[in-house]
């Protein structure tokens, strides 16, 4: 039987962990989410990490802004709270509206107070091995997290294949299990046989944005897989559900440990802006370490 990697009891136990931390060093992590626009997703996740920055003792503020908000003004909010002292993290929900450009507000944000690790400085850092100084995007965070509790830290004279090449998801997952000495292969949408390819690998994480596409076939027996993609198709009963890139009922009694969609990743991801944040307020609190 597999072991079923319960992401939600993690991501609890690290939430959990942070807020110690907080209380037990005095600090007030501070963490700024700016929504624009009206988008029902985006205003689930962005009230869903206020509170969990909530839970954790933190200074959370939530931004609102319309959806014909200007870059200016919106480069102006985040001016103002690169050099607030309160603010520690700082976030943009994705995506923006059309008439303002995404990639110049992530490079706008201070890379000390990045949380989503998508300054330009903290991929070279990753993508340099500078990994300590870095701040890591959460959701690669997440899921390499899941593949330690199995496999431990050191991941040398292991095949890892990551589906998907996003800047947010695929690419930095190869780069870190790259720095944890995987040995690592991504698969994506030009990639011929990648069953074949996939079917070498001990681990396997999915970041396509594919219901089901990976099927038993793609599998080597006794691998570990980790489930980013979360997809809402119709169920049976005509409802929306949300389901993962892998076919959990196939490939779950091949897998040595498998993560659940729901349930998975997806907490994992909001527990480590968590972790992020306070990160950014030690550092600021003893600039030297
Ligand atoms: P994306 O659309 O930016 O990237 C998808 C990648 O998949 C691309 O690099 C593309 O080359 C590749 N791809 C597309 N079709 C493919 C195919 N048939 N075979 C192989 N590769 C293929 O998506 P993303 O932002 O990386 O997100 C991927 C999935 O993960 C989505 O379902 C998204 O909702 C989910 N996601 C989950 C979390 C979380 O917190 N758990 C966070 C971010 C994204």
């Amino acid at each position: 039987k597999p072991r079923i990697l319960d992401g939600k009891r993690t991501a609890s136990a690290l939430v959990d962990e942070v807020r110690e931390t907080v209380e037990r060093e005095g600090l007030t992590p501070g963490l700024a989410v700016v929504l624009v626009g009206d988008d029902p997703a985006s205003q689930v996740y962005v009230r869903n990490k206020g509170r969990r920055a909530e839970a954790c003792g933190f200074l959370s503020r939530q931004y609102d802004l319309p959806a014909t908000t200007t870059q200016a003004d919106l480069l102006a909010l985040i001016e103002s709270l690169n050099s607030d002292p309160d603010i520690h993290g700082i976030l943009v929900q994705l995506p923006l509206p059309a008439q303002i450009d995404a990639d110049r507000v992530i490079q706008a944000i201070a890379p000390d107070k990045d949380v989503d690790g998508f300054h330009y400085l903290n991929v070279g850092r990753l993508a340099t091995g500078t990994i300590d100084a870095a701040l890591l995007p959460c959701t690669p965070k997440g899921a390499l997290h899941l593949i330690e509790q199995v496999l431990g830290a050191d991941l040398s004279g292991k095949r890892a294949v990551v589906i998907g090449r996003s800047n947010i998801v695929g690419k930095p997952m190869a780069s870190l299990l790259l720095a944890r000495n995987a040995t690592v292969t991504v698969i994506h949408s030009r990639t011929p046989s990648p069953a074949e390819i996939c079917r070498q690998a001990d681990i396997v994480v999915a970041a396509v944005g594919v219901p089901g596409l990976v099927t038993g076939d793609w599998i080597k027996p006794g691998a570990v897989v980790i489930d980013v993609g979360i997809n809402r198709v119709e169920g049976e009963d005509g409802k929306g559900k949300l389901v993962g890139d892998v076919d959990f009922d196939a490939v779950a009694p091949l897998a040595s440990a498998i993560t659940p969609v729901p349930g998975g990743v997806g907490p994992m991801t909001i527990a480590m802006l968590m972790h992020n944040t306070l990160q950014a307020a030690r550092r600021r609190s003893a600039p030297s370490s």
